[in-house]
C-alpha cells in the first residue's frame, strides 16, 4: 500500500526508528516526495527529493540549494493535509522533524496548544494571544470548541472527578519561562468561572498577585520567576462548585533575599513597597527608596513594562480580598522593611580585638523599631553568641564575616517566616468554616529541571525534585499502563521507555546516597563541603549515574541531562541554622509577628537530623536538614498525587530571549527529548488509552442497545455494544475485566448516550 496518510492513527504505530523510510519501498516512488534533511547545524529542512538511488538522494532545498546526501540523513515528511493537526498523534510519520514542524506551523498561526496523546503541548507565545477569557470558556464548557487547549484540560479533569468521583490533577512542568504559572493561572480562571458562591472564586484568584509578589523574582530566564513550589488544591462540594482550596509551598529560595546575581533582582515585593507604599506606611516603616537599601541595590531596580508601585496596589487590595486584615498587611510590611534595613546594618571592627560591634545609626535603629525590641538586644545578637560549655554559659564575641552571616541569616529566616505566615492567612480564609465534602482538583506549578553554569544546593533539590515528577510521569503514561495490558491479557508487545529509578536510588539510598551522605556529613561539625564531595567521590564512583569531578564538584546525570554541582554553601545551605541568640531576640520582641516566627523555628524539632538547631544557648532542639525535609515534602505531594487521576501538561519555551515569534528548532527539542513527549505520543498511538470495566461499559451504555441481548451477563452485553456501534476489531481489545479502546472510540458512544 502507497498511502499511509489518513488522520486516524494506523493501529500498528512506527516507532521512530521506523519512521524511516522502509528501503524495500522502491526508490521511484520517492522522487518528487517532500522530506526532512538535517543540517550540519542540526537544525531540519524540508526539501524534495529530484531523484534516489541506493544509498543516495538528489534534494532540492529552500532557496534553491540542491544537494546530494546520504538517504541516511533524510526523513520522510508527512503529506500537507496533515500539517498542524492538533494531535501529534494523527502524524502519518512520526520523528523529530515533523514534530517540530507540527509544533512550530501552528505556532506560527498563534495555536499555543498541541496534544501529544494524553499530554497536552502548550508553546509560550510571550505575547497576548487570543485564546482566553468567558467567550471562550464558555465554548469549552459547551463542548462547542474541541482545539487543545488549557480550558479542555481542566474540563475534562472536572468531568472526571464528577464522573468518577476520584480526586484529579494537573500537573504542570516545563523549564524556568516556559510559562507554567501562566498556564496554571488560566486553569484556575477556567475552574473559576464555574462560581463557587460567596466569592470563594474570586478570592481563589487573589491569592496569585500575592504569592507572585512574594515569592517570584526577575532572573536572567524569566523576569517573574517562581522561586519557590506551589500546590493549590481547589476543593469542590457535593454539587460540584467550587467551595474553598489549599496552597501548599515548597522549599523557597531563601538566598536570593540577601544575595542575587548579576541582572536579577530580589523579590517582587520589596521593590514594589518602595515604589508604592502610601505616605503614611512610608513614614511610619522610614522607607526609603531601593538605592538607600543594600540588599535591593546590587542590581537593576526595574523591569520593562512593570510598574512596581501600580502591583503594590493590586497586592493590597488581592490582601484585603483573601482576609488579610488592614494590621496584619501593616505587620508584614514592618518585616520587609526590617529585612531591607537589616541589610543596611554595619559593623566596626574593634580595634586590636578579632570581634565586630554593630554601628548604632539610622539602619540599626530602625530595624530595633520595626520588630519591636530594645537595640542593646539587637546589637547583642548580631554581635554574640552564647556558648554552653559544660555547665557554664559563655559570652563569644564575634568576628566580621561571623556577624555579616548572622545578621544574613536572620534576615533570611524572617523572610521565609513572613512567606509562610501569610500562605497560613490566605489558607485560613480560603478555608473557613469549610468541611471537606466533595472532591478536589489540584494544580502543581514546580520549578522545573534547572542546568546552568554553575549548579548550587537550590538546583539540586530541584533537579531530585523533577526526578520525582518523571517518575510520577513515566509511570503512568508508560508503566502503569503496559503493566494494566499485561495483567489483563490483552496482545501487546512491550515498548521500552527511559526508567530513572536508578538516578532516584543515587539520592535517596540509605546510607549511601546523596542525600544521606549530604545529612550526614552536616552533623559533622567539622564537615566541610570538601570533606562532603570527597566522601561522595569515595561512596558513589561506581554510580553510573554519579561521577566526580574536580575538587569540591560531582555530576548528576538526570533523566533530562548531566548536571554538574559545586557543593560550595551546600553543608550551609542543608543545615540551615539559626542562632539560639537570633530566636531568642525575636520571642523577645514585642510586636506580634517576630513572637510568631520565633515560635515557629522551634516547633521544627520531631526527628534529630542535622544536630542542634541552634549551634549554642542551651536549647536542646533539634532541626530537620533541608534536604531531608524536602524530601518529605516531596513524598506526601507524590502520594497525594498517585491518589489523583494525572493531567500533564507540559510548557515549552520556544526561545530564551522571552520574545515572540521566535521559535528555535533546537531549543524546543532539547525540551521534547528531555520530558520524552515523542515517547509518549508512540505509546499513546500504539496503546489503549481509554480502559472501562465490562460491568461499568454494560451499565453505562447498555440502554443504547436496539436489540435485546440473551446473556444478560457484563462482557455479553458489552460486546453486543461494540458489535452494535460498528466499533473495528483493530481498536478495541477484551480484557478479562476490562475493554480497551484505542483514541477516540469511546467518544461516540459517548456522544449518543448524552444526546438520547
Ligand atoms: P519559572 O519556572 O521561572 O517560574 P514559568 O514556567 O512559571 O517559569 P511563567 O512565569 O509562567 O514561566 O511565564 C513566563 C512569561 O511568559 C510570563 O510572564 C508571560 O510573559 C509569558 N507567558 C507565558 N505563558 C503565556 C501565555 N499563555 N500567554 C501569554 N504570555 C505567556
Ligand atoms: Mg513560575
Amino acid at each position: 500500500e502507497d498511502s499511509e496518510i489518513g488522520s486516524s492513527p494506523s493501529p500498528s504505530a512506527p516507532s521512530i526508528a521506523e519512521s524511516k523510510w522502509n528501503d524495500t519501498v522502491s526508490y521511484a516512488k520517492k522522487k518528487n516526495v517532500q522530506a526532512w534533511y538535517q543540517l550540519p547545524d542540526g537544525n531540519w529542512e524540508l526539501g524534495k527529493i529530484i531523484s534516489a538511488s541506493g544509498t543516495e538522494s538528489i534534494i532540492s532545498l529552500p532557496e534553491g540549494k540542491v544537494l546530494k546526501v546520504q538517504n541516511d540523513c533524510l526523513l520522510p515528511a508527512n503529506p500537507d493535509i496533515l500539517d498542524g493537526v492538533d494531535d501529534l498523534m494523527q502524524l502519518s510519520y512520526l520523528s523529530e522533524p515533523t514534530v517540530l514542524y507540527n509544533l512550530q506551523y501552528r505556532y506560527d498561526r498563534d495555536m499555543i496548544y498541541t496534544k501529544a496523546g494524553p499530554v497536552l503541548v502548550a508553546i509560550n507565545p510571550f505575547k497576548k494571544v487570543q485564546l482566553y477569557g468567558n467567550e471562550s470558556i464558555e465554548a469549552y464548557q459547551r463542548k462547542s470548541i474541541q482545539n487543545p487547549h488549557v480550558y479542555a484540560i481542566a474540563d475534562t479533569a472536572l468531568r472526571e472527578m464528577k464522573r468518577d468521583e476520584v480526586n484529579q490533577s494537573i500537573i504542570i512542568s516545563g523549564e524556568s519561562g516556559a510559562g507554567k504559572t501562566e498556564t496554571a493561572k488560566i486553569a484556575m480562571q477556567y475552574l473559576a468561572a464555574l462560581g463557587g458562591g460567596s466569592g470563594i472564586e474570586y478570592e481563589i484568584l487573589k491569592t496569585n498577585p500575592i504569592l507572585e509578589a512574594f515569592g517570584n523574582a526577575k532572573t536572567l530566564r524569566n523576569d517573574n520567576s517562581s522561586r519557590f513550589g506551589k500546590l493549590i488544591e481547589i476543593l469542590f462540594s457535593e454539587t460540584g462548585k467550587i467551595s474553598g482550596a489549599k496552597i501548599q509551598t515548597f522549599l523557597l529560595e531563601k538566598s536570593r533575599v540577601v544575595q542575587c546575581a548579576e541582572g536579577e533582582r530580589s523579590y517582587h515585593i520589596f521593590y514594589q513597597l518602595c515604589a508604592g507604599a502610601p505616605a503614611a506606611l512610608r513614614e511610619k516603616l522610614n522607607l526609603k527608596s531601593v538605592g538607600d537599601y543594600k540588599y535591593l541595590r546590587q542590581s537593576n531596580y526595574t523591569i520593562t513594562g512593570v510598574d512596581d508601585a501600580e502591583q503594590f496596589r493590586n497586592v493590597m487590595e488581592a490582601l484585603d480580598v483573601v482576609h488579610v486584615t488592614k494590621d496584619d498587611q501593616e505587620s508584614a510590611f514592618a518585616m520587609l522593611a526590617a529585612v531591607l534595613w537589616l541589610g543596611n546594618v554595619s559593623f566596626t571592627v574593634i580595634e586590636n580585638e578579632n570581634h565586630v560591634e554593630p554601628v548604632a545609626d539610622e539602619a540599626l535603629l530602625t530595624v530595633a523599631k520595626l520588630i519591636g525590641c530594645e537595640v542593646k538586644e539587637l546589637q547583642l545578637a548580631l554581635s554574640t553568641r552564647k556558648m554552653k560549655v559544660r555547665n557554664d554559659i559563655i559570652v563569644q564575641k564575634l568576628k566580621l564575616s561571623q556577624a555579616i552571616d548572622t545578621r544574613d541569616a536572620l534576615a533570611k529566616s524572617i523572610y521565609s517566616c513572613l512567606f509562610d505566615w501569610l500562605v497560613e492567612q490566605i489558607n485560613k480564609s480560603l478555608g473557613v468554616g469549610k468541611r471537606r465534602t466533595g472532591k478536589s482538583i489540584s494544580i502543581l506549578d514546580i520549578y522545573g529541571f534547572e542546568s546552568f553554569e554553575r549548579n548550587s544546593f537550590e538546583q539540586f533539590c530541584i533537579n531530585y525534585a523533577n526526578e520525582r515528577l518523571q517518575q510520577h510521569f513515566n509511570r503512568h503514561l508508560f508503566k502503569l499502563e503496559q503493566e494494566e495490558y499485561i495483567q489483563d491479557g490483552i496482545d501487546w508487545t512491550k515498548v521500552e521507555f527511559e526508567d530513572n529509578q536508578a538516578c532516584l536510588n543515587l539520592f535517596e539510598k540509605k546510607p549511601l546516597g546523596l542525600l544521606s551522605l549530604l545529612d550526614e556529613e552536616s552533623t559533622f561539625p567539622n564537615g566541610t563541603d570538601l570533606t562532603f564531595a570527597n566522601k561522595l567521590k569515595q561512596h558513589l564512583k561506581s554510580n553510573p549515574c554519579f561521577k566526580g569531578e574536580r575538587e569540591k564538584a560531582f555530576a548528576v546525570s538526570h533523566y533530562a541531562g548531566e548536571v554538574s554541582y559545586d557543593t560550595t554553601g551546600f553543608l550551609e545551605k542543608n543545615r540551615d541554622l539559626m542562632h539560639m541568640d537570633s530566636v531568642q531576640l525575636l520571642s523577645s520582641c514585642k510586636s506580634s509577628l517576630p513572637q510568631k516566627f520565633a515560635s515557629s523555628m522551634l516547633v521544627q524539632s520531631e526527628k534529630p537530623v542535622v544536630g542542634p538547631l541552634f549551634k549554642s544557648g542551651g536549647a536542646d532542639s533539634q532541626k530537620l536538614s533541608v534536604a531531608t525535609k524536602f524530601k518529605g515534602q516531596l513524598f506526601q505531594l507524590m502520594k497525594r498525587l498517585e491518589s489523583t487521576t494525572p493531567h500533564f501538561i507540559r510548557c515549552i519555551k520556544p526561545n530564551n530571549l522571552q520574545s515572540p515569534g521566535k521559535y528555535e528548532q533546537g531549543l524546543v527539542l532539547q525540551q521534547l527529548r528531555c520530558c520524552g513527549v515523542l515517547e509518549v505520543v508512540r505509546i499513546s498511538r500504539s496503546g489503549f488509552p481509554t480502559r472501562m470495566t465490562h460491568q461499568k461499559f454494560a451499565r453505562r451504555y447498555g440502554f443504547l442497545l436496539l436489540e435485546s441481548v440473551a446473556s444478560q451477563d457484563p462482557l455479553s452485553v458489552s460486546v453486543a455494544i461494540l458489535h452494535q456501534f460498528n466499533i473495528l476489531p483493530d481498536l478495541y481489545q477484551v480484557g478479562y475485566t476490562k475493554l480497551f479502546f484505542r483514541t477516540g472510540q469511546i467518544g461516540v458512544l459517548e456522544d449518543t448516550r448524552n444526546r438520547t
